[in-house]
């Protein structure tokens, strides 16, 4: 039973895009320095790549702080072309951090990366108030935040549940288990056992979640990646040969990990889930949810 999900979350087709400009997605990239985020990202678009634009093409330039750094991208998927906007963000974990969110050193850590994401919301909310409503509005908005979580094996650090809390009020959050690598399959197993409860006991809700919208077979569907999250990724900027063959992999003195073997990581499904089979409900997500909590909040407090 397990297999015929798994197998059906790789074959799903790619969701049909019309127009680039008109579904620009963007993902921020969270988590401690050095865990691989920038690797990533890289891993997963890197074969997609048709060009890239070191700033936003906006009406409105966005204000680049020195810390977060905006890409834009322009990915084809099976002959659809998407823009999208990579933010990449430092690590915040190399503070010592006290763990209380109301501490300040701890706060300046990860405050940014919420005021980014709150920013661009902002921006989207004023143009839509302004007279370029009916022009074609340049979406700067984050669709997806990938967390990248230590591989310790052990629990979630306090900082990742004060931070994941914070983010998941904002924006779509979608928990990674960075370098996985270094755990056995027993240990990513239990480690993620164990996240799935210390993310439910801290009522953090991370993407995916269902809506009365969704029907039967995408309930299975967010079931099925529910189950299988945070997935445990691998990520390599390099090809190294298997039989002759180049694969996205890391060589060690024992052997190769072949990033898009799904045997050996989650990689195959977490940029299906991202690219394919998530993409449209992403951004419909964010507008419909994260974007639309944000502007509720701002035109009540205008009207008091
Ligand atoms: P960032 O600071 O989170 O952006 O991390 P980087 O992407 O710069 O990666 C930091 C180091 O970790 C680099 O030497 C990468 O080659 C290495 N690295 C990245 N991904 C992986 C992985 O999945 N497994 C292992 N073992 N090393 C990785
Ligand atoms: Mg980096």
């Amino acid at each position: 039973e397990e297999r015929s999900r798994t197998n059906n979350l790789s074959a799903s087709p790619t969701t049909p895009l019309a127009d680039p400009a008109a579904f620009p997605c963007l993902a921020a990239n969270t988590g401690q320095s050095g865990l691989g985020k920038s690797t990533m990202i890289n891993t997963i678009f890197a074969s997609h790549l048709v060009d890239t634009k070191g700033r936003f093409e906006a009406d409105e330039p966005i204000r680049q702080t020195t810390e977060i750094q905006a890409v834009s991208h322009v990915v084809q998927e099976n002959n659809v072309r998407l823009r999208l906007n990579i933010v990449d963000t430092p690590g915040y974990g190399d503070l010592r951090v006290c763990f209380k969110s109301s501490c300040t050193p701890c706060r300046n850590s990860w405050e940014p990366i919420i005021k980014y994401i709150k920013d661009q919301h902002s921006a989207y909310l004023r143009k839509e108030l302004t007279a370029m409503r009916d022009k074609h509005i340049v979406d700067t908005r984050i669709h997806a935040c990938l967390y990248f979580i230590a591989p310790t094996g052990h629990t979630l650090k306090a900082i990742d549940i004060v931070v994941m809390k914070k983010l998941s009020e904002v924006v779509n959050v979608v928990p990674v288990i960075a370098k996985s690598d270094s755990l056995t399959l027993e240990e990513r197993e239990a480690f993620k056992e164990r996240i799935r409860a210390e993310l439910a006991h801290n009522e953090i809700r991370v993407y995916p979640f269902d809506t009365e919208e969704n029907d039967a077979e995408e309930r299975q569907l967010n079931q099925a990646i529910r189950s299988m999250m945070p997935f445990a990724v691998v990520g390599s900027e390099r090809n190294v040969m298997v039989d002759g063959q180049p694969v996205r992999g890391r060589k060690n003195r024992w052997g190769v990990v072949n990033v898009e073997n799904e045997q050996h990581c989650d990689f195959n499904y977490l940029r299906n889930f991202l690219t394919r089979t998530h993409l449209q409900d992403l951004i419909e997500t964010t507008s419909m949810v994260h974007y639309e909590a944000f502007r509720s909040k701002q035109l009540l407090a205008l009207k008091e």
